[in-house]
């Protein structure tokens, strides 16, 4: 699933109106023309619906019960919010601040299931490996150093 609800500029838009936590929020584009707290607003919004839509995922895979599941979540990247006079993303990342490269990547698994390695660093490279993993998929480009599964 690509829920495309933290990505800018349009944050706003990202979420049905019951999921408007935070107010006010950023309504333009142009999000430097917004204040730093109507666009964290927003941004926290999108992320209240992001909640929402990850919950009802778990629910409805802990509704098989006949099947071991999991649920990766990862974000293809972070976001600026005006810190530093930055906005959304897309800055090289040698140059690039934290908000745009430090994402979430949470886990889920089903009882019973596979348990998730403890590891400190992991990035979105290791989410094709551990799908392989899940699925006792055999390959010979398989790495386990990228696998989050035990
Ligand atoms: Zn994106």
């Amino acid at each position: 699933m690509h829920t495309s609800t933290s990505h800018g500029p349009t944050y706003n838009k990202k979420y049905p109106p019951q999921f408007e936590t935070f107010k006010p929020v950023c309504n333009s584009v142009e999000l430097g023309k917004c204040s730093q707290t109507e666009l964290i607003n927003a941004y926290d919004n999108t992320i209240v619906y992001t909640d929402y839509i990850l919950a009802q995922v778990i629910e409805n895979l802990q509704a098989l019960k006949d099947f071991k599941s999991t649920m990766i979540f990862v974000s293809d990247h972070g976001e600026s919010l005006g810190e530093k006079n930055l906005y959304m993303h897309g800055v090289p990342l040698s140059l690039a601040p934290k908000e745009q490269y430090e994402i979430p990547f949470i886990v889920w698994v089903s009882e019973g299931s596979k348990h998730v390695k403890s590891l400190n660093k992991i990035t979105q490279s290791y989410v094709f490996h551990s799908v392989l993993n899940f699925l006792n998929i055999q390959s010979p480009i398989y790495n386990e150093e990228l696998n989050i599964y035990k």
